[in-house]
């Protein structure tokens, strides 16, 4: 808990990743775990769902309209608005509501969330806090209609507008925000990473058999040389300890799979590894994925 008796940020998923028993954390905490665990599936199954194309409509979808104005939102989904309902009313979560608005964050463009610690308000993105996404109440005041205006703090604290947080501004609930938007994201920056590089093909969700078999197909074909492919899943867990357990609970593939992790869990990754030998699954973060794929591209072994 912080000095205000609030449940940190990376603590809630924590719980949510593993069974803490419920009656533990109900005064404190009013969402039950179940409700995570059975959120995440409904996702997965909606996902597996969808045709081929469809699913590939909804996952950059997730990355690019996770939270917004309803009318903004049922526009940009289109025709899969009706069949994607995991979107909540943000009138509904006060945790990120700073004088009736709430602020999406700069990466993720989900719900800041916001922290008053006696005369100080902070607002800041519980993912990308890490990455330098965290403002803080401008003593210039707006004015009535007006969002309070945020300064930020952080290395990556872009200007932001406060949206009013009303029922027709909805987002993605918190577990389809942790297990679909944030993987997706990872995604999108390694393909965004490798687009330049000579020799290298990146392919998002192609999946031989169906398109939610894994994220990523990297293929690099230097000429001469034997063609090398990565196939990829993005995870972006709370827990290494919970990641570790729910992919141990899935059938090893016939192939080769590359777990990436952000590189802010890089001290994780030993341990992913040594719970996953003879798994045929190998783990690494972003950067490390990256520079052996660019060492392939050269030619380097
Ligand atoms: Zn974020």
């Amino acid at each position: 808990m912080d000095g205000a008796g609030l449940v940190r940020d990376a603590l809630e998923d924590l719980c949510r990743e593993h069974l803490v028993p419920q009656v533990a954390l109900d005064r404190h905490w009013p969402w039950a775990r179940v409700r995570a665990e059975q959120e995440e599936r409904r996702l997965f199954e909606v996902m597996r769902r969808l045709e081929p194309e469809e699913y590939r409509q909804a996952r950059a979808l997730l990355a690019e309209c996770p939270a917004g104005p309803l009318r903004v939102l049922r526009k940009r989904w289109d025709r899969l608005w009706m069949r994607f309902d995991f979107f909540e009313s943000v009138s509904d979560w006060p945790w990120c509501q700073l004088e009736g608005w709430w602020y999406p964050c700069p990466k993720c463009r989900w719900p800041m969330r916001v922290v008053e610690t006696g005369q100080e308000v902070e607002v800041r993105c519980e993912a990308h806090r890490a990455r330098g996404v965290h403002y803080r109440l401008s003593l210039e005041r707006g004015g009535r209609g007006v969002a309070p205006v945020l300064v930020g703090t952080g290395r990556a604290s872009e200007p932001v507008v406060g949206f009013p947080a009303s029922v027709d501004h909805l987002a993605l609930s918190r577990p389809v925000w942790r297990y679909g938007v944030l993987p997706t994201l990872l995604e999108i920056e390694l393909r965004d990473r490798l687009k330049d590089q000579a020799h290298v093909r990146v392919e998002m969700w192609p999946g031989e058999l169906r398109p939610d078999e894994y994220d990523l197909r990297i293929t690099v074909a230097v000429p001469g040389r034997p063609v090398r492919t990565w196939r990829v899943d993005a995870k972006d867990w709370a827990s290494a300890a919970a990641l570790a357990k729910a992919l141990l609970e899935r059938e090893p593939k016939p192939y080769t799979l590359f777990i990436v992790v952000p590189d802010h869990q890089a001290h994780e990754v030993a341990y992913l590894k040594a719970r996953l030998t003879g798994r045929r699954t190998k783990v690494l973060t972003l950067t490390r994925l990256v520079e052996q794929i660019k060492r392939a591209a050269r030619g380097v072994q």
